[in-house]
């Protein structure tokens, strides 16, 4: 299968890795059989690192069932104190599991292709920080090959939207508009996002079987002309959420809020699971007010009130819209955002959970300024905010779940207010 990296994330987008063992410290890395016995057969690592286990069994495993054992604190047993990669030390890139070579890089097979994102969870990703992507395209060939198996190349291609199919042909057209109208410099973030909400809700309307080869340009261009046209004649209001939608929408910012760390070293007997869950529910629970303390979901959170969220922190810079762009271009230019890697959704329902995804991370943005004592957001508390959604988008399991598609599809309808109120 071929890589695909799209030009437009070429253009945006840089990365080499910065040595800062955050994805070791956080993740818990999924490892093959052949891993672990090659593993094993390197050295005697329990001595050597004076550890127990080098493996562990755990429900974030997915179906390889093993992930790397790791420390009382998160880190990855094999991290050591200078934040290197022992195995990496001694050994090289090769001798570590392939999800570790991989991270920050995501591989989405869609119509017969690989198409290359990076997760924005990675502080180097986030900060724009390297080589140009086309100098990793010989190290991604060589994982996409070990990656490739019959089950991938089989892969359905995601709906359009729900129940409803189109060509592989029509399925890459219309991600490309997405990736031009996200990119169309001249309109301020606010009115793109506008534009692509909008866009996503008439691709549902649309009956796809009627839809030719003759008609499909003119149809996708009157309706992205027209749509561009109504917005930009608006005036943007903006108003804080409240009410029902405001209700479900704390529950989203509690999903996509929540630490990627995995401690698996945490032995809980069925007590403290309960009151583990008891506080998760209220803290949920907290997060569909307006008003009372904000729940600590991340650890270093200040201590605020709801309401102190809920004021106007005026508009976002250009290097925070820049920030916002080059992550939904990652997004759309990766395929990540619907299928296979996305919980099997569709490409209008991907596209409305990105923008669930940025209004969440326009919220996240104010606490960070308020953490920093400001009322006005800045780059700093963007890339923090980004950095903490993007590590549960597409990759928290409770996010895609069946209550949760339910919830999309009302939220939808109120996307407009959110985007207006959490992202202008
Ligand atoms: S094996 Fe190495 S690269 Fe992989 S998580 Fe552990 S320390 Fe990080």
């Amino acid at each position: 299968m071929k890589i695909l990296i799209h030009s437009e994330l070429k253009e945006q987008q840089k990365y080499s890795c910065i040595c800062c063992g955050a994805g070791c410290r956080s993740f818990l890395v999924a490892v093959r059989p052949e891993e672990r016995q090659a593993i094993e057969a390197q050295e005697n690592w329990r001595e050597s690192l004076g550890v127990d286990e080098l493996f562990v069994t755990h429900r974030a495993a997915g179906k390889l069932g093993f992930g790397l054992a790791k420390r009382t604190d998160g880190s990855c047993v094999f991290l050591g104190k200078d934040n290197l990669c022992v195995i990496h030390k001694k050994f090289g890139l090769k001798a570590k599991p392939l999800a570790c070579q991989l991270y920050p890089f995501v591989l989405t097979p869609v119509g017969g292709r690989l198409h290359l994102g990076l997760r924005f969870d990675c502080p180097a990703v986030c900060e724009n920080i390297g080589q140009n992507l086309d100098d990793h395209r010989k190290d991604l060939k060589r994982m996409a090959r070990e990656l490739i198996t019959a089950d991938i190349e089989k892969l359905e291609l995601p709906e359009i939207c729900p129940k409803q199919k189109v060509s592989v042909k029509f399925f890459e057209a219309i991600n490309e508009i997405l990736l031009k109208m996200i990119n169309s410099d001249a309109i301020p973030l606010i009115e793109r996002l506008q534009w692509l909400r909008k866009f996503v809700d008439y691709l549902g309307e649309i009956k796809w079987q009627n839809v030719t080869d003759e008609n499909f340009n003119d149809l996708v261009g009157m309706i992205q002309g027209g749509l561009l046209a109504e917005i930009q004649s608006r005036q943007i209001t903006k108003k804080a959420v409240t009410g029902k939608p405001r209700k479900l929408l704390g529950q989203i910012f509690f999903l996509l809020c929540q630490p990627t760390t995995i401690i698996t070293t945490q032995k809980t007997g069925p007590l403290k699971t309960l009151k583990n869950r008891l506080h998760l529910t209220r803290m949920e629970k907290q997060l569909r007010q307006l008003d009372g303390p904000l729940p600590r979901i991340q650890p270093d959170w200040p201590n605020c009130n709801l309401q102190d969220l809920e004021a106007d922190f005026g508009t976002f810079p250009a290097e925070v819209q820049q920030l916002i762009t080059r992550y939904l271009t990652c997004r759309i230019a990766g395929m990540g955002y619907c299928g296979h890697n996305f919980y099997r959704y569709s490409l209008t329902e991907g596209i409305q959970s990105l923008l669930l995804g940025v209004v969440t991370a326009g919220w996240v943005m104010r606490i960070a300024a308020l953490q920093a004592g400001r009322k006005k957001i800045e780059l700093a508390d963007a890339q923090q905010a980004v950095m903490t959604i993007d590590g549960n988008l597409g990759y928290a399991q409770a996010f895609g779940m069946g209550p949760s598609r339910m919830r999309l599809e009302y939220l939808s309808n109120h996307l407009e207010g959110f985007i207006n109120w959490f992202c202008s």
